[in-house]
């Protein structure tokens, strides 16, 4: 019998809901820089959307967006297609779900490959940017937009003061892409605030929404104006053949003039989570914000041996740390008893 069973009616009615819902926030956060919802409350929606998905497979709808990087860029700037897409990572909350994701990466590998180092950073809370060095010289950046096409914002990110023009030692490489953050550092923030509270303009909910919204201004000289720092984090076209693991590219990249964050090699689990531990302690000391850790299998060549898997790299992960709501509840809690 072909006809919906009562019971996948109403959990399409649920698939639905949480997609428009998921689809509106999308646009607020990713479109208009300006998020409807707090981050834990969007993931509970995706992680409702998700846990549906997995028990009813054959009631997934087609617009589902939980394999989707970001959303379609606005069109005031001219889009373009990135040469290697750019994806978004997978997550893990707790030491479990950290050793759970080794051992994902263990079970791909051989035996010879198998408890490989990874190399941790910080989850620098900007947006990411791609940009292209041809002969050393800077020539485009473009955001990641919904991972296919992203928008050309060569103007804005011009005039960000950290980041290099011009790379003397990158002059016979002939395309040069990397990828990092661009972020607004958090007293940069507070005074744009300040500033914008003082002549009632709109003020924006946080220094992510601020450097989008930033980055998004047709006017450059609006960007000239905003506390934006570029942190390079990876090398997508053009790294010489020599540098075979990611912390070496960081290295290469930080000799190249680029600001890269603080970078770990850890051997298994055990360290991952002490370093983890330790970043925790001293967030609150770091100049911009972070949402957590990022773990990224360290050899380059196992990398790409891994590969990706609809919207993320098996090869790294987002090491989130709890939300910051959650952790006051939870001092309210201790303090009451
Ligand atoms: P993500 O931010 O969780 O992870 C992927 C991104 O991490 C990359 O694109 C890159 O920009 C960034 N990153 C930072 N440091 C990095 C490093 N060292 N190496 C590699 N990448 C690094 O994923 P996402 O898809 O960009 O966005 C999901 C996030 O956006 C979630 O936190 C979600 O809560 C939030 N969101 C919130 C709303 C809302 O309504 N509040 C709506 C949509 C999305």
């Amino acid at each position: 019998d072909s006809k919906p069973s009562l019971i996948d009616d109403t959990i399409t009615t649920q698939m639905r809901t949480l997609i428009d819902a998921i689809k509106k926030h999308n646009y607020a956060y990713y479109v208009l820089d300006n998020p409807i919802l707090e981050d834990s409350e969007y993931d509970q929606l995706r992680r409702s959307l998700l846990e549906l998905e997995e028990q009813y497979p054959e009631l997934v709808q087609p617009d589902s967006p939980i394999n989707q990087v970001g959303d379609v860029p606005l069109s005031a700037f001219t889009q373009v297609t990135h040469d290697v897409p750019m994806l978004s990572l997978g997550n893990v909350f707790d030491y479990d779900g950290m050793r759970s994701f080794m051992r994902r990466v263990n079970e791909r590998l051989s035996e010879a490959q198998r408890n490989t180092e990874y190399e941790m950073e910080l989850k620098l809370d900007g947006l990411a940017v791609s940009l292209k060095y041809q002969r050393g010289q800077f020539v485009q950046a473009v955001t990641r937009g919904d991972g296919q096409i992203g928008e050309d914002i060569t103007q804005n990110v011009k005039t960000i003061r950290n980041l290099p023009l011009w790379l003397t030692d990158a002059a016979d490489i002939e395309q040069l892409e990397v990828r990092g953050e661009v972020l607004m550092p958090k007293a940069g923030f507070e005074r744009l605030n300040r500033l914008a509270q003082e002549s009632d303009d709109k003020t924006f909910a946080n220094p992510r929404n601020a450097a989008a919204g930033s980055l998004r201004q047709l006017d450059p000289s609006v960007a000239a104006s905003r506390p934006l720092a570029f942190y390079a984090y990876s090398v997508n076209q053009g790294l010489p053949e020599a540098i075979k693991t990611q912390s070496a590219a960081l290295a290469w990249l930080q000799d190249m003039g680029f600001t890269v964050s603080a970078v770990k090699v850890v051997n298994n689990p055990r360290e991952a989570q002490a370093y983890y531990e330790s970043v925790i302690e001293t967030r609150d000391e770091l100049p911009f914000e972070i949402d957590g850790m990022v773990l990224k299998v360290n050899n380059l060549a196992l990398q790409q041996q891994l590969g990706y898997l609809s919207r993320e790299p098996r090869w790294a992960t987002a090491y989130k740390f709890p939300a910051e709501t959650v952790m006051t509840r939870l001092n309210d809690i201790e303090w009451q008893v």
